[in-house]
């Protein structure tokens, strides 16, 4: 944990669905160009907590701050302008659409200029997309469209990234692309919050992981504890 202030902040957080709590008094940091991991059984509240900051979800009680400011109350989209980008689980693209357009979408979000750069980055940073930026994004691996649902996130120049499981529903040799290229969204300095199912590798790369189970911490692991699957195997099934 560096000594920075962090860029998102939850304090204490508590999120119910119809009265019944699916986030329970969550307190989380993620300082500047960290990729923190959050981990848990189905059903723990990744989710839930990713919605809760993008204001998708309403937060019963708690904090939410992004830099220092409240996001309670706000609006998904006044959240998105100040500068958090959510990438849904399903790597939702326009089918119909080239990689090229798609991309084009996530320009109109952006709050300053640079759209150009911004593309030429884009490209940089998944090559793949470049070689099939004219092609419709329905006909790209489940892979590809992973990526392609990044980037379109990315070139809206986002201060903080939330990803909820990229890596699900894809082939194994598809997976260790996906956390390449989380590696290298995170050299480029964008801050990132990893929902995953998949708990070594996640643990292993990000900077920290937390456990959640039934809503709440369980536990706060850092890389060393990836290859120790005791510890590992204890955080989550305790
Ligand atoms: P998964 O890995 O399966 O996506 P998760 O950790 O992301 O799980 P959430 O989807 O946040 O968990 O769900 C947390 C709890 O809230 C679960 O008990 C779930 O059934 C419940 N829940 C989620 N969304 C809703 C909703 N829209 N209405 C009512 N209950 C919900």
């Amino acid at each position: 944990m560096t000594e920075r202030r962090p860029l998102l902040e939850l304090r204490s957080v508590e999120v119910r669905y119809g009265g019944v709590p699916a986030v329970r008094g969550l307190s989380l940091e993620v300082a500047p160009g960290e990729l923190v991991g959050l981990i848990g059984p189905n059903g723990a509240g990744k989710s839930t907590t990713l919605h809760a900051i993008m204001g998708v979800v309403p937060v019963a009680t708690g904090e939410i701050l992004v830099d220092g400011a409240s996001l309670l109350g706000r609006p998904p989209e006044t959240v998105a302008r100040s500068g958090v980008a959510l990438v849904p689980e399903g790597r939702r693209v326009f089918a119909d659409f080239s990689v090229e357009e798609n991309l084009r979408l996530g320009l109109a979000a952006r709050r300053n200029g640079g759209g150009i750069e911004a593309l030429r980055e884009a490209f940089d940073l998944f090559p793949a997309l470049a070689e099939s930026r004219r092609r419709p994004a329905g006909v790209l691996s489940g892979g590809q469209q992973q990526q392609l649902a990044i980037a379109r996130a990315l070139v809206a120049g986002p201060r903080l990234l939330l990803l909820d499981e990229p890596s699900l529903g894809l082939a194994p040799a598809v997976v260790d692309s996906v956390f390449e290229t989380l590696d290298r969204v995170r050299e480029r300095g964008v801050t990132v919050l990893l929902v995953e199912q998949r708990a070594q590798r996640t643990v292993a790369l990000a900077d920290r992981t937390y456990v959640l189970a039934n809503g709440g911490l369980r536990a706060t692991l850092t890389p060393a504890d990836a290859s120790d699957t005791r510890r590992l195997v204890a955080a989550y099934l305790a």
